[in-house]
């Protein structure tokens, strides 16, 4: 069988996306590979397609045993002979996975890197040829980078031990060049083909709010998109409660997940949101690492994350199906204040020096300034995101709340003067709420306490509010007129000096235009109640044989059925996301319902 074809016969899609053909290819030459592709991109492809071309045994590592379990399910489902083996499993079902593998049963077995050094695990390797060895979420191998796993770097280990060295593939959602020589260095990678590909995910639309009732907006939105499934992310397991019980209480289908629940209510909470019992998740961040459901239509942010690397994977969980989804973001200053915390109080990894551990929070701080910036701009938030991981952006994308904002340009020469002033007579001691405080002229314990009350600027911008205040500080640490220094402390920069003879200049919002409807979305909508009919069906598939349902098949798959209306095997096998297997084993369950739909329409 040729790429294409197993392809297609396997998953249903008719075409590779960017840059999984390149990556396919070098595995299948023997060449190492190495694949930087934002989360949604289609990663699992990579090392799937070869998988099933290669003679012999693929191993996957990955960290998240979540979604080692979903995986396995879409490939059975898909017609694959695949198994995992990680905490899951019962010592019967373990030592059983091992005997079926070791008759060489599958052809693509998952594993959580700590089992890599088990001797059982080991044993497999001694009866059949492991020939490729695929490193999903391979950043974890990074000191440097968010999710850093010791147990990543025994990897190498592993694939030394092997008889013959197999094919090794890296896969990961993260871009920095350090992350990246990281992983190279430490799964000593030979000669890779690199691919990084595009960052943008087109059917996402962006949108940030500052300072605004959270809750209220969130009560909001969901009303106005019933039957949507999303998540909603929050900072604190208080924060999730309080969502969570709004939610419940105003009569919406939540759940939710925090680290603080026992894992038997975690799990059940996770399966609702998964097979769709419960249509909103609200979580920390606990959440959602290898949680690959597909139709999940917005991910809104209750609070700010700590860095964009963790919002835009977290983000973008919506829309894995190209479907147009929402990304939102609610900012307020307090986010600023608990993630600082929390990058004070993590002690780090203990092997770490002193130094190194000071080196890895000053970069922590650095991304959450630039975070900061990205909750708080008024330009494109598409172009931002692209530039942050290294690409040369999109100007303006027409699908942010900041490029469908009016914006005017307002002249903020005084204001800027006057604050940088302040930060110069106040000593660049303080952090952005006394700053505020001082130049906004109300008194307080802090202000007490330093003798600030009275002193030269206190109160010199009384007349101004504290949000617009607010965005100009913002501003001016994003221009560099500024900078933020060690416990969140505004200092002054070589720029500082240049205010006073340059004039400043900021954009703000005036208000926001109506939203460009989904051309696609409208197209669909007259074939509504045959998507609805499909859908009930799937659902009841999803409950017998206990998987997700988008397992069985995507909402896009759903979509593109209610729109074309196969009535045969052959135009049912043309549906993207179709194939031979799900072909024969479900169109006899799905066709009757067109017919029946057409006959009544
Ligand atoms: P990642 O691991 O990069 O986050 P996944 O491997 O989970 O992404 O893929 C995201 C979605 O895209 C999945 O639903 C997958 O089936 C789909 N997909 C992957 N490759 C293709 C393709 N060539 N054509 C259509 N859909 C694809």
């Amino acid at each position: 069988m040729t790429k294409q074809e197993v392809l297609k016969r396997y998953f249903g899609y008719d075409s590779f996306r960017e840059g999984q053909e390149e990556l396919i290819d070098a595995i299948l030459s023997g060449q190492d590979a190495l694949g930087i592709m934002p989360t949604g991109a289609g990663k699992s492809i990579c090392y799937q397609v070869p998988a099933m071309m290669l003679e012999g045994l693929t191993v996957v590592i990955s960290p998240l045993i979540s979604l080692m379990k979903d995986q396995v399910g879409a490939l059975n489902q898909a017609g694959i002979p695949a198994c995992y083996f990680n905490s899951l499993l019962s010592q019967y079902e373990y030592y059983d996975a091992i005997e079926r593998a070791k008759a060489g049963e599958y052809k693509i077995i998952y594993v959580a890197p700590e089992r890599l050094e088990i001797d059982s695990f080991l044993s497999i390797a001694e009866e059949c040829e492991i020939s490729f060895v695929a490193v999903d979420e391979a950043h974890c191998v990074s000191q440097w980078g968010q999710d850093f796993r010791p147990s990543y770097l025994k990897i190498h280990r592993f694939i030394e031990s092997l008889p013959r060295r197999p094919v090794v593939g890296a896969f990961t959602a993260t871009a920095t060049q350090r992350v990246r020589d990281d992983i190279m260095k430490d799964l000593r990678l030979k000669s890779p083909k690199t691919l990084v590909t595009g960052f943008d995910r087109p059917n996402l639309y962006f949108e940030t709010h500052q300072s605004i009732p959270k809750t209220d907006f969130i009560l909001k939105y969901v009303k106005a998109h019933p039957k949507q499934s999303g998540i909603i992310y929050c900072i604190s397991r208080k924060q999730v409660e309080k969502i969570c019980s709004a939610l419940c209480e105003a009569g919406f289908s939540a759940t939710r997940y925090h680290a603080g629940l026992s894992q038997e209510e975690r799990r059940r909470n996770q399966d609702a949101f998964i097979y769709g019992d419960k249509l909103v998740m609200v979580a920390t961040n606990a959440f959602g690492m290898g949680i690959d459901k597909s139709d999940v239509r917005f991910v809104i942010h209750h609070g700010m994350p700590k860095s964009l690397e963790a919002y835009y994977q977290e983000a973008g969980r919506a829309g894995r199906d190209g479907l147009r989804s929402d990304c939102i973001l609610l900012y307020s200053g307090q986010d600023v204040r608990i993630n600082r915390m929390l990058i004070d109080d993590n002690d780090g990894n203990p092997d770490l020096s002193e130094s190194e551990k000071a080196a890895i929070r000053a970069k922590e701080l650095e991304r959450l300034k630039l975070m900061t910036f990205y909750a708080t701009m008024t330009d494109c938030l598409r172009d931002y995101i692209l530039k942050y991981f290294g690409e040369a952006g999109c100007g303006k994308c027409s699908n942010c709340s900041n490029c469908l904002a009016e914006s005017e340009e307002i002249d903020i020469t005084m204001e800027s003067r006057r604050l940088v002033a302040c930060v110069a007579t106040t000593g660049e001691k303080f952090g952005q709420t006394v700053l505020l405080d001082f130049v906004r002229g109300i008194p307080g314990e802090k202000l007490k306490l330093f003798h600030l009350e009275g002193k030269k600027g206190f109160g010199c911008l009384k007349d101004v509010s504290v949000r617009r205040l607010r965005e100009i500080l913002e501003y001016l640490l994003r221009m560099g007129y500024l900078r933020t220094g060690e416990y969140g402390k505004i200092m002054l920069t070589e720029r500082s000096h240049d205010i006073l003879s340059e004039t400043v200049r900021m954009k703000v919002t005036k208000e926001r235009k109506k939203r460009m409807r989904d051309k696609k979305t409208e197209r669909t909508a007259a074939n509504s109640d045959l998507f609805e009919f499909l859908r009930q069906k799937r659902s009841l598939l999803a409950k017998e044989e206990a998987v997700p349902p988008y397992i069985i098949f995507s909402d896009r798959t759903l979509r593109e059925m209610a729109t074309e209306m196969p009535l045969n095997e052959n135009e049912f096998m043309r549906l993207s996301g179709v194939g031979s297997h799900k072909c024969e084993k479900y169109s006899g369950e799905f066709i009757p319902i067109i017919r029946e739909f057409m006959k009544t329409h």
